[in-house]
């Protein structure tokens, strides 16, 4: 029988998603279970989104987590490179199959071509997707483009009518008509593969047997099982997990709640709570027990008994389950333990000892200075953010721009923060004293502290996000009217700050 194989393929372009560590330990659960192997794999083929950083927090966080794998980028193994951007070598030669069976061709029509191809569908309210002009190229016109250098992509063909009928694990049957898929771009024009391509190569090379993936990946199943069959491969056994989602039952979004996983580490839960925690999503254990290890999971495991219901991550919830963790599981020496490692982290330690060193006269005025590093949401109300020229609705403007700005900052450090602040207290013309008050207050829990800017960085973006939200909600929040009018105002001013 064929070893079960799975894998976690996050693309490193953004902070370590709770939703990745969710899948991750279901493809570990199913693996393990089977006495498989779980791999990890870096789909950087997004080269302009994808950073180092990115990789490394996520490879942290679902270490963290316990979710380790058997072969990766970091630990190797018989398959490596286990990123896809070292594996492009593999992609050029993969592709030359398909070009000479014909299962793909090259397209050189231009952006401005395909611009006009959209508009002119959209405005027909025809589907919206690639017309196969460049299918009618005859072999010496093309030879004769390139020749030209002309710049192209290779796209894959897809059958003109019929359905792709595939069968999911969860899910049963599921049919999608091909006249919904559109001919994907396999290979960009500069020469590298699409997460489309890229993927399926790589599933078929690193012998992956199950593909457990969210269900936002169901309608790109047909062109990876159509990629398979041009190739003559074998393909894996496809199983979508349903996505997880606010307590309102919308996707989850960190515009709600934390989606981080650092957020979490950061806001002291114990790794096993969180894992556990994520467990329950869709899943529970065959006795209903609501506390249980990775190890006891594995147990009792039966991929096919996940409710496809629309798991909620309620963080309230978890909340609840860490608690108990703390009080029922650690000793007070573990606590301790626990406690001193989150608490006392060199780096931030670091960070924090310059900004209060000089207004320390005895160790004990640390706390009342810095303990808001270490604390959760301040204990604010409306009268915190009393200032005789910042008002309750200024305040509410300040926090809200501020936090849209800072989250689409590519890097956050001082002195894009910083950056940041200067810019929207010219554009909102308050001087910049007045301008960080209400931040200060969110921040810190008072009108006065630490450098509010430094304390941001160090904080990170994850609490710094969460205690700007806190401090709206005291003020009475952004009702969804405000809002529209907020994000208008905010994107015209964006757009002549790029
Ligand atoms: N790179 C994809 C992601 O970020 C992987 C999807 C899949 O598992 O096929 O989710």
């Amino acid at each position: 029988m064929q070893k079960i194989r799975t894998r976690i393929a996050p693309s490193p372009t953004g902070d370590p998603h709770v939703g990745t560590a969710y899948i991750a330990l279901f493809n570990r659960c199913f693996a393990h279970q089977h006495g498989g192997e779980f791999i990890l794999r870096i789909e950087d083929t997004d080269q302009v989104r994808s950073t180092e950083k990115s990789e490394r927090d996520i490879l942290n966080a679902l270490n963290w987590l316990g979710l380790s794998w058997s072969e990766g980028p970091d630990v190797g193994g018989r398959c490596a490179p286990y990123r896809q951007s070292e594996r492009s070598a593999l992609y050029s030669s993969e592709i030359v199959k398909l070009l000479n069976s014909g299962h793909a061709f090259r397209c050189f029509c231009t952006a401005d071509r395909l611009q006009e191809l959209r508009t002119r569908q959209m405005a027909e309210k025809v589907s919206v997707g690639y017309d196969g002009h460049c299918l009618t190229l005859t072999e010496e016109q093309v030879a004769q483009k390139l020749n030209d250098g002309v710049e192209h992509v290779i796209r894959m063909r897809i059958p003109q009518s019929g359905d792709c009928i595939f069968n999911d694990m969860l899910r049963g049957e599921i049919r999608i008509n091909w006249q919904q898929i559109d001919m994907q771009v396999l290979i960009k024009s500069d020469g590298l593969p699409t997460y489309h391509f890229a993927n399926v190569v790589d599933d078929h090379h690193m012998e992956i047997s199950h593909v457990i993936r969210g269900e936002e990946w169901i309608n790109s199943t047909p062109k990876h099982l159509l990629l398979y069959q041009y190739f003559g491969w074998e393909p894996p056994i496809y199983c979508h997990m349903p996505l997880l989602r606010n307590t309102d039952k919308s996707k989850l979004s960190k515009r709600k709640n934390p989606t981080s996983i650092g957020y979490y580490r950061d806001m002291g839960y114990l790794p096993q709570a969180v894992v556990n925690y994520l467990g329950m999503m869709g899943w529970t254990m065959p006795d209903g027990r609501e506390m249980f290890s990775v190890a006891e999971m594995i147990d009792h495991f039966d991929l096919t008994r996940v409710s496809l219901g629309g798991p909620v991550f309620d963080v309230a919830k978890l909340d609840w389950l860490n608690g108990k963790y703390i009080r029922e599981t650690l000793s007070n020496d573990e606590f301790m333990q626990h406690f001193a490692a989150w608490a006392f982290r060199p780096d931030k330690i670091n960070d924090i000892i310059p900004l209060i060193k000089d207004r320390v006269e005895r160790f004990s005025d640390v706390v009342p200075l810095a303990g808001f590093f270490l604390a959760g949401l301040p204990e604010i109300n409306e009268a915190s953010f009393d200032h005789k020229k910042i008002s309750a609705d200024d305040s509410k403007k300040i926090l809200q721009f501020t936090l849209w700005y800072l989250e689409s900052l590519r890097k956050f450090d001082r002195t894009s923060i910083e950056a940041s602040c200067m810019t929207l207290a010219t554009h909102l013309d308050i001087k910049i004293r007045d301008f960080l008050f209400p931040l200060f207050v969110a921040i810190s829990g008072k009108g006065v502290s630490t450098s509010v800017i430094d304390s941001m960085s160090i904080l990170g973006l994850d609490i710094t996000r969460a205690r700007i939200r806190h401090a709206i909600n005291v003020l009475g929040g952004i009702s969804n009217k405000a809002a529209k009018e907020l994000e208008k105002d905010f994107r015209d001013f964006a757009q002549v700050a790029e």
